[in-house]
């Protein structure tokens, strides 16, 4: 492999919206994002959440589990 074709990576660190930083790796060394694992309810699981708990209900009304 020839040098120089490759971007250099750095640990960059991300800056989100809501101020929660966190560290990731990139060609740049400072990110800054809208969202991140701290403020979107995808990726805090909110939703998930709300889903498996919504099946996990039915399922143990349906065999009877508390
Ligand atoms: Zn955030």
């Amino acid at each position: 492999m020839k040098e120089g074709i490759h971007p250099e990576y750095y640990e960059a660190t991300v800056t989100c919206a809501c101020g929660n930083t966190f560290k990731t790796n990139s060609t740049k060394q400072e990110l800054k994002v809208d969202v991140c694992s701290n403020c979107h309810p995808f990726w805090t699981g909110n939703l998930r959440k709300e889903t498996t708990g919504g099946k996990a209900d039915r399922f143990k009304k349906k065999y009877g589990l508390k």
